[in-house]
């Protein structure tokens, strides 16, 4: 598996095996051959290069003198047509199943690069693989009737970093006319600005290749550019729609045909001005090209540098990966080229290492495919409305639910839960979805009215009465810090005191409880007075759990109080003091505290814990019940389905077709 990260692509890719790039080596005829130095292998897939040692210079140098290099086929002496069917043939018709290609010619110039990928105009039997793949494309077309097959073509040329493009309509081409860019996203690498071109048939196709070509040729004269120091990229794009398979999966496949600018080394001293710079260039993207590829190859890499140079980047969907890979290699046959020779075999030769792993481009339109699944259900809808029909069952609607029909299950789902309807009639699916969806929202809504009248019920707690904090925080009302369960976070009721002004009734009883317990722990305590501290007992005086509760109203009230105690002392031995013993300074035992709690106090709280207890017992209980109604409808349902399609078989039986 492949586990790149630029391999983002948005469809789908069907993944082949791993396959290795093919590299092959195409030697130029010549009457010079140096057959002494270079031999081939027996199966035309080896070549073995012998320097003879200069006998003037003598043996002192122990400079390497033979290389063997393996590779997929040494032509030589191969014709335009051979090397077509060695060389692309094969690449070219696994595009039409959806394969990206690449079919590269490296070598120094002169080598024969131009001759293998467009060869000669004026000889036919001398075309190259561009048109011959030309060909072979539209041939294929026409053997397959069962597939619509679209075919765009476009010329690109990268000189000194700079994009042209061979195709374009306007008469002058250059970066100042069409300033083109490369853009990536999901679907993959373009080039924008770059004319693509849709041809339906050879003539079109080769026509627009005669004219790239042209182009090229003009280009190097009015700009003053050696042609052969620019790289070429034709590119044969395919989509292909099946006529009789699905029409939603398509595949879509390039094929880039790709004449690199010459390899050979430029000696520095020399070289200068245009050249220098051509050389410098060529050097730089010949050489990232290499990375790029060996960088693809090595599984563990997981960044490729593609952007280094404008032709690894415009190649970038292109090479390794997902695609078929071949490079040629196009080299001399004379002695004097052996030195460029050498380092051209020895690039071949590490191509040759690398893998790719060839996969199926597949797309999905998705305007198709909503059509197809508009189509389906229009056909099962009237599907449904035959056999309710057969059922006797008109009028059913089967679309989606509007406000006023949800509003009125949620009507039947109430008169239900309330006992003044006896059934909900089951009309389908559709239907009893939302008759539970609508029990689930009446439900939730009752849980919250009767968490509401516990809250309002309850927000009188005593701030020191932990039994009834603990009954609350029990009963789930409240969280340990003292706030109510469902509260968002610093809105919470916190544990305070009411304004007297807030409850005017209980004010004189309030006043008076608090003077009691205020004498009460001044005679336990001595004089000092509690009022504010921590130790102060509100057992008598009613707290509310109310968020206008502020710190600043409790101690107004205290000292009101405090006054009103200290000038008017109760006596030692009040009648009060009997029929309500002080509470010891610390609580008792939690469960005991409870009980106590349940049985005096808490006793209201109590009782209606209990009640609403029941009442959600009960609704639990009807709940229930009316699922196991529906669950029993739901069979009925099924054993109606069943024996329709049994008395279906049994009527097929009688009279077959
Ligand atoms: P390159 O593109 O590598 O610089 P060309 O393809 O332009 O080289 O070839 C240089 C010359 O050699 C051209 O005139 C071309 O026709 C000729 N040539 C190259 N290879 C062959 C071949 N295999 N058979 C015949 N002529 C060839
Ligand atoms: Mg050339």
């Amino acid at each position: 598996m492949m586990r790149r990260k630029n391999d983002n692509k948005r469809y789908f890719t069907r993944m082949g095996t791993r396959k290795k790039v093919h590299a092959f080596v195409r030697v130029k005829p010549t009457d010079d051959f140096a057959h002494e130095m270079i031999k081939y292998g027996d199966d035309n897939k080896s070549i073995d290069i012998h320097i003879k040692k200069d006998l003037q210079k003598g043996f002192v140098n122990n400079k390497q003198t033979d290389w063997s290099f393996k590779l997929d086929g040494v032509l030589h002496n191969a014709s335009q047509d051979l090397v077509y069917e060695t060389v692309a043939k094969d690449v070219v018709a696994q595009a039409l199943d959806g394969y990206n290609g690449t079919i590269m010619c490296y070598g120094q110039t002169g080598a024969g690069k131009t001759y293998t990928m467009t060869g000669t105009t004026e000889n036919y039997k001398h075309r190259g693989i561009l048109p011959r793949a030309l060909q072979q494309v539209f041939r294929m077309i026409e053997e397959r009737p069962t597939h619509a097959i679209t075919v765009r073509v476009s010329y690109l040329e990268i000189y000194n970093e700079s994009l042209f493009d061979l195709l374009s309509t306007l008469p002058c081409v250059g970066p100042s006319v069409t300033p083109m860019t490369i853009v990536e996203n999901p679907q993959g690498v373009f080039i924008k600005g770059l004319s693509v071109h849709l041809t339906s048939q050879e003539e079109d196709a080769f026509s627009l290749l005669f004219e790239g070509e042209t182009n090229r040729i003009i280009a190097s004269h009015t700009m003053n550019k050696n042609s052969s120091r620019s790289h070429c990229i034709f590119t044969i794009y395919v989509e292909a729609h099946s006529r009789t398979l699905s029409d939603e999966k398509y595949i879509t496949s390039k094929i880039n045909l790709v004449d690199l600018a010459g390899s050979e080394r430029l000696k520095k001293s020399g070289s200068e001005g245009r050249v220098l710079k051509e050389a410098t260039y060529i050097n730089k993207s010949l050489s990232f090209l290499e990375q790029a590829i060996i960088a693809l190859g090595d599984q563990k890499r997981d960044h490729i540098p593609f952007r280094q140079c404008k032709l690894t980047h415009a190649l970038k969907d292109s090479l390794g990966g997902n695609c078929n890979m071949v490079l040629l290699t196009n080299i001399y046959g004379e002695a004097s080229q052996l030195e460029e020779t050498l380092s051209s075999l020895r690039f071949a030769s590490r191509m040759k290492l690398v893998t790719t792993e060839p996969a199926i481009n597949e797309k999905y339109d998705a305007e198709r495919m909503v059509k197809n699944l508009e189509k389906e259900l229009a056909l099962l809808k009237q599907e449904l409305a035959i056999h309710d029909s057969l059922a006797n069952r008109t009028l059913v609607n089967y679309d989606p639910m509007d406000e006023i029909q949800i509003a009125e299950i949620n009507s039947q789902v109430r008169r239900y839960l309330e006992g003044t309807l006896d059934e909900i009639d089951i009309i389908n699916l559709r239907q009893i979805q939302e008759v539970f969806n609508q029990f689930r929202v009446v439900l939730s809504q009752q849980e919250q009215e009767v968490e509401l009248t516990l809250r309002r019920k309850y927000t009188l707690i005593d701030k020191n009465d932990f039994a009834a904090i603990s009954a609350v925080q029990k009963a789930g009302l409240m969280d340990v810090d003292g706030h109510l369960v469902g509260e968002p976070d610093g809105q919470g009721f916190g544990l305070g005191v009411t304004p007297f002004s807030a409850k005017p009734g209980k004010k004189a009883k309030s006043k008076k409880m608090f003077k009691e317990q205020l004498s009460t722990s001044a005679r336990k305590e001595g004089a000092s007075s509690p009022v504010g501290g921590k130790d102060l007992d509100f057992s008598t005086s009613k707290t509310q759990l109310t968020p206008s509760s502020k710190e600043g109203d409790v101690k107004d009230m205290l000292m009101r109080d405090r006054e009103t105690s200290s000038t008017e002392p109760l006596p030692l031995d009040s009648p009060k003091e009997e029929l309500r013993p002080p509470r010891p300074s610390t609580p008792p035992p939690k469960p005991v505290a409870f009980e106590d709690f349940k049985n005096e106090r808490g006793s209201e709280i109590n009782r209606i814990f209990k009640e609403n207890k029941s009442i959600l017992n009960e609704r639990r209980k009807r709940a229930s019940e009316t699922t196991q109604r529906i669950n029993a409808i739901k069979r009925e349902m099924d054993m109606t389905k069943e024996a329709l399609n049994f008395q279906k078989s049994l009527r097929e039986k009688q009279d077959p077709p």
